[in-house]
């Protein structure tokens, strides 16, 4: 199948102006795919209606076109897909791997709840087989996990490991108001997209054997997945949507595409020289195994 053409995606949420890790992330999905003559697939995560809007999704294509990250197609927003997603959260209800969860955020953040180093908790399983569920209570809905080590072979971080059962619990597909989580909708829009590649922040990294198992159930390939590192300031902060300066609307301002997308492929390793350079030209000589793994420091008051 190696002479398939690559399926990738760019996923942003539109909440706000691209951030330099968005940035990276963005360019680093469509060398890989670019580099192989492969097509790009939009779409916008506006799952939370709340903090997303049309016009940072407008925003959003206006910064792709200006850094030159084109793409083949957009498929539809995930806020106009909840129908869609009935149709697969089904598919678990009918191979009896659904649930109803009546746990209250207190009681899932509680000492009780086994957590992991990153701050998220484990579900025990409190709501597995409740014979007596609480009245006049909506619940949310989870899909139960199995008792075993997903394997992860990324493009940047190499292995990675996880068993669901032990590590994270039984999921949330829908929550109690009705929206459907994250991981859901991603495999399902990845899934129907044909996305035969996923690249991301590394901050993602846990998220891919979740989303493996429910590619298992929803009966699509798993995709290739390379998750890059994280930007980081000198002092070793995490660069973050804190940082205003550092949003396409202030470095927009300030610098040219070509010196952005030199500076940010300087700070990772594909090339050897801090000049300015289009991401077409990167195209040309990208490979997986020129990107820097771990995080990459990046001086952003040289970009102001
Ligand atoms: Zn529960």
């Amino acid at each position: 199948m190696a002479d398939l053409k690559p399926v990738g995606r760019f996923a942003p949420t539109p909440s706000g102006r691209m951030h330099l890790g968005n940035v990276f992330a963005a360019l680093i999905a469509w060398l890989s795919v670019r580099s192989r003559d492969g097509e790009m697939v939009l779409r916008m995560e506006d799952l939370d209606t709340q903090r997303t809007s049309a016009d940072f999704a407008d925003i959003l294509r206006n910064d792709l076109a200006w850094l030159g990250l084109d793409y083949d197609r957009e498929t539809a927003p995930q806020s106009q897909r909840s129908h869609v997603y009935d149709r697969y959260f089904e598919i678990l209800r009918e191979k009896g791997l659904i649930y109803p969860c009546y746990c209250t955020r207190s009681q899932l953040h509680s000492v009780n709840a086994p957590h992991l180093s990153d701050g998220t908790y484990v579900y025990t399983g409190t709501c597995r087989g409740l014979k007596e569920p609480p009245k006049n209570r909506v619940p949310a809905w989870r899909v139960m996990v199995n008792d075993k080590v997903w394997t992860v072979e990324d493009k940047v971080q190499g292995h990675y490991e996880l068993n669901l059962a032990t590590q994270c619990g039984d999921m949330v597909m829908r929550r109690a108001d009705g929206v459907y989580v994250y991981q859901l909708a991603v495999t399902v829009d990845d899934g129907e997209a044909g996305v035969t590649e996923v690249v991301r922040g590394m901050d993602l990294l846990s998220s891919a054997p979740r989303q493996m198992y429910l590619q298992e159930l929803f009966g699509f390939p798993h995709p290739e997945y390379g998750h890059v590192p994280m930007l980081l300031a000198p002092d070793g902060r995490r660069l973050s949507k804190r940082d205003r300066d550092l949003d396409l609307e202030e470095l927009r301002k300030r610098i040219t595409p070509e010196g952005l997308i030199g500076t940010l492929a300087f700070a990772s390793g594909l090339i050897d020289r801090n000049e300015s350079v289009s991401a077409r030209e990167l195209a040309t000589e990208f490979t997986w195994d020129k990107l820097k793994g771990d995080s990459i420091y990046l001086d952003g008051s040289k970009l102001l």
